[in-house]
């Protein structure tokens, strides 16, 4: 919006600036991108911080634009979740998690596979069976799958009211809370609900090589999870510094660039032969 008073009297002349234009065109575009497979999903391996064997991928979306390139999935999830449709985008990313889940499980590799779940989600009453639908449909079982969900989803009151995480618990599934340490969780909802493990939000995980408070953050965070008996996953473990860091505190898993970048599922299959020999 550009505005300018004169006069006492204020005039506004809205503006469809090139962001919003974009967004807008996005908004619109997203039904057909997915229809097309414009929009596909990238899987970055999680591995175990004492054996490095892989323990799982996340699944990552990524949408190639014909005339805008590659639009970061922050551009559009919150978009999607804005327009009504984070649904179908979510169910479009589970179906192709699981039928690769399904593929590697018909090569007898048990990889399972991590799928982000947005806040709005959760507040969709048919989540739970669509996602039992999703994976009776791939005959994937429950234990291969894990739901990643962002802290803010956690403290919300509906959702802690509602039976729904203990719903998709019931399924087999594993529940990780994302992005810890970003939100507002306290330690009492941390052990009423039915969560299995915590992801330590990137943002600490980049600075611990070289500062000491974002280390101590890292640390008190796998003490926290320990004692609570869950599990800890790093995320954005980019060089060996970090890595031994968070060997020594006993994290259990970690995942980034040292590890591997997300990779289309050709190229994943590649990095796992050339790791099992
Ligand atoms: P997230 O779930 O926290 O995902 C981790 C992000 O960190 C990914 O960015 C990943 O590519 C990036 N990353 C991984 N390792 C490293 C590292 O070593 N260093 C650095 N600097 N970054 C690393 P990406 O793929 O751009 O995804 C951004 C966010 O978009 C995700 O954050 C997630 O919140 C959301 N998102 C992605 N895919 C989906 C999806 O299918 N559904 C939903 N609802 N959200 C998604
Ligand atoms: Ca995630
Ligand atoms: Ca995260
Ligand atoms: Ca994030």
């Amino acid at each position: 919006l550009a505005g300018h008073s004169s006069g006492g009297v204020a005039s506004y002349h809205p503006v469809l600036d090139q962001q919003s234009l974009r967004r807008l065109q996005l908004g619109t575009e997203l039904e057909s991108a997915m229809a097309e497979k414009q929009i596909t999903v990238v899987f970055q391996p999680i591995v175990d911080t004492r054996t490095s064997d892989i323990v799982s991928v996340e699944t990552l979306v990524r949408w190639a634009h014909p005339r805008y390139g590659n639009v970061p999935p922050d551009d559009f999830i919150g978009l999607a979740e804005q327009i009504g449709r984070i649904g179908a985008v979510t169910d479009y990313v589970l179906d192709l998690a699981l039928e690769r889940c399904r593929k590697w499980l018909d090569q007898d590799i048990a990889l399972s596979v991590a799928v982000n779940l947005s806040a709005r989600c959760l507040a969709e009453p048919d989540l739970v069976d669509r996602v039992r639908g999703a994976l009776r449909h791939h005959g994937v079982p429950g234990s291969l799958l894990t739901l990643e969900l962002t802290e803010g989803i956690v403290v919300d009151d509906s959702v802690r009211n509602s039976t729904v995480l203990a719903d998709l618990h019931s399924l087999g599934l594993r529940l990780s809370m994302d992005d810890f340490g970003t939100g507002y969780s306290s330690l009492s909802q941390l052990r009423q609900l039915p969560i299995d493990e915590l992801k330590i939000d990137k943002s600490f995980v980049l600075g611990m090589s070289t500062s000491q408070s974002e280390s101590f953050i890292a640390r008190s965070i796998v003490e926290l999870a320990h004692n609570l008996g869950l599990r800890v996953v790093a995320e954005g473990v980019e060089d060996e510094v970090t890595r031994d860091l968070l060997a020594e505190m006993g994290c259990d898993k970690l995942q980034g660039f040292l590890v591997s970048r997300p990779l289309p599922d050709d190229r994943l299959e590649n990095w796992l032969l050339a790791r099992t020999g």
